[in-house]
């Protein structure tokens, strides 16, 4: 920049850890961050600490496609992205901090009549939960997304749902903000720090063991997102997770052409366009279990194909680069923040493919469940015994898949 990069100060300190918090989080990922901050600001508890193995905002939080949006049609995840949604948009003024969010809109296509009336009954639980969503027909959207192949397609375009309070976020400023904010608050953020051991005494968890130390706490909350069934089976618990592996790619930087987000209801497939030009895009998971944070090239493959499919014109862009994640895939396709049968032992997993737009929700709730063992109204159904039960299953895998 015009300052040649020199005099800035660190966004947070660089604590080394203390031998006791009254709270331990593990993971400084944005739900980690999220939970901290909010822990601190909304609930006053400061001694607490962020353990992150690698460095904060490496994992899940610096590796998605950024989109944000409050769609869902369950009760139980409708409540709770709403509550985000409404975060979401005083955020930028609450850590005052530009996370970028751009409330572009969001546009899922529909290619039958079958998901035109999916679509609809969507749309009107979207509507009774205070969100916004419209039904377009053919015309309208091919007067607002004129580069799509709406003559010759595979998959007719019949029309789209439209979300215009959706859109996208900066990835990383988010989580910086919710850093800078907890730091500000007396949180400590300890980075290079991988909790190895989770220590127990009398079903009650006491304390973490760290390469940088054992660490005690009163209370401790799994956050670790793609890790989680790593680290739950520190505490000895097998959670109902598997990890994946999900891609994404940028092409290189272009003249502004694509105004929203918009998803290919035939296939997986969905893309925007960053601020910086590039265009931003990805598909469905590998569907094998992995811990590499990076992909093969079946799914690359079929992703540029539905692209091709969809707007011939991307095979003009040159993809810059592609990248993976791991996700945390709960069998329904919802998240579950709860406590643990340990006391002071709390979880927050099963993000699946759309967990960035959830993090100040999940960070509020989590906070709220840490600070008060009373589950937030807003993610009251996020259970974990919903898996042993049966009861309560959130089964939204097709909005998760399909729209991030
Ligand atoms: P992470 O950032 O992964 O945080 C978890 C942290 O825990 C990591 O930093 C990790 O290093 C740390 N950790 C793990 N084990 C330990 C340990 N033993 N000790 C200490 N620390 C540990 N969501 C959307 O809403 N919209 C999207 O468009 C979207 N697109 C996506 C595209 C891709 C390619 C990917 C990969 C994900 C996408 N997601 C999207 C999902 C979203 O990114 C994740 O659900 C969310 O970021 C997960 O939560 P997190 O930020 O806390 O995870």
């Amino acid at each position: 920049g015009l300052t040649g990069n020199k005099g800035w100060s660190p966004h947070w300190r660089n604590p080394d850890p203390k031998t006791e918090y009254d709270i331990v989080i593990i993971g400084g990922g944005g739900h980690g961050l999220a939970t901290a901050f909010y822990l601190a600001k909304e609930h006053g508890l400061t001694n607490v600490a962020v353990l992150e193995k690698g460095y904060l905002g490496g994992g899940n939080v610096g590796r998605n496609t950024t989109i944000v949006r409050a769609n869902y049609y369950l009760p139980g995840n409708s409540e709770f992205y709403s509550h985000s949604m409404k975060l979401w948009e005083g955020l930028e003024q609450e850590l005052n901090y530009n996370v970028m969010h751009s409330q572009r809109g969001i546009i899922n296509l529909f290619h039958s009549d079958g998901q035109r009336d999916a679509a609809v009954r969507r749309g009107n639980a979207m509507r009774n939960q205070g969100d916004d969503a419209h039904l377009l027909g053919r015309d309208e959207l091919r007067k607002m997304l004129p580069y799509l192949d709406f003559d010759t397609a595979r998959f007719p375009i019949y029309g789209g749902l439209y979300h215009p309070r959706g859109g996208t976020a900066r990835h990383d400023a988010v989580a910086w903000g919710y850093a800078r904010g907890a730091d500000e608050r007396g949180v400590d953020l300890i980075q290079n720090c991988e909790v190895t051991g989770i220590d127990i005494s009398n079903g009650q968890v006491t304390g973490v063991q760290t390469t940088r130390g054992a660490i005690r706490a009163k209370k401790v909350a799994m956050v670790a997102a793609g890790r989680s069934s790593q680290v739950a089976e520190m505490a000895g618990m097998r959670l109902p997770i598997e990890s994946h592996i999900l891609q994404a790619y940028v092409t290189e930087g272009l003249k502004p052409f694509i105004d929203h987000v918009v998803t290919f209801g035939m296939s997986h497939f969905y893309i925007s366009q960053s601020d910086k030009g590039g265009l931003v895009f990805g598909g469905d998971l590998d569907f094998y279990a992995s811990y590499a944070a990076r992909g093969n090239l079946p799914g690359k493959e079929q992703v540029m194909e539905a692209a091709m499919t969809l707007m011939p014109a991307i095979g003009k862009a040159r993809v810059l680069r592609s990248w993976g994640g791991i996700m945390d895939m709960s069998p329904d396709g919802s998240p579950i923040i709860d406590h643990t049968h340990i006391g002071g032992l709390y979880l927050n997993t099963g993000w699946c493919y759309g967990g960035f737009k959830a993090v100040p929700a999940s960070g509020f709730a989590l906070a709220h469940l840490i600070a008060t063992d009373r589950p937030h109204a807003s993610a009251e159904k996020l259970r974990l015994d919903r898996f042993e039960t049966g009861y309560g299953l959130l089964d939204e895998e097709g909005t998760g898949a399909q729209h991030n």
